[in-house]
């Protein structure tokens, strides 16, 4: 099995992935906008993330349900995951900063999540669904099961 590597601009954080990742999402809610200064292109591995060297890894309580990992010392982006959930089930609800990781060049888009918050001075040329909030929150959650639901 291949293994994904990946870390913070300044290298105190590193990661590692059981799995070869070949599908980018992407959030273009505001909170993920103001955190990125830009949309959040994140990958969603099923067997979880190692952190190998964390330290310097520090946790945001940014809402009621979820948390967001930087790195202390650069600041980098690195990490979404609930705070609440079932952090030790496969893929732990953990989701790592596309940006973050090495050699995604070939990365395929799965899915834009959030997009009824995006703003319209940027776009996307592709051919990936767009989830809006209520669509994404019920995937996320299982509610709602058959994604029909929306508004
Ligand atoms: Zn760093
Ligand atoms: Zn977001």
């Amino acid at each position: 099995m291949s293994k994904t590597t990946g870390k913070c601009l300044c290298g105190a954080v590193t990661f590692s992935i059981a799995e070869t990742i070949d599908k980018v999402s992407v959030c273009h809610c505001e909170m993920c906008r103001r955190w990125n200064s830009g949309p959040m292109m994140a990958v969603h591995p099923h067997g979880g993330i190692d952190i190998g060297r964390g330290e310097a890894l520090r946790w945001y309580r940014s809402s009621d349900w979820a948390e967001r990992g930087f790195c202390g010392t650069c600041g980098t982006s690195l990490f979404w995951r609930l705070a609440d959930g079932p952090s030790d089930q496969a893929g732990g609800g953990m989701t790592a900063s596309a940006g973050a990781i090495d050699g995604l060049e070939d990365a395929a888009l799965e899915r834009h999540i959030f997009v009824d918050e995006k703003p319209r001075y940027y776009d996307f040329k592709d051919d990936a669904p767009q989830l809006t909030a209520a669509e994404t929150i019920a995937l996320f959650t299982g509610d709602g099961d058959g994604g029909g639901e929306n508004t």
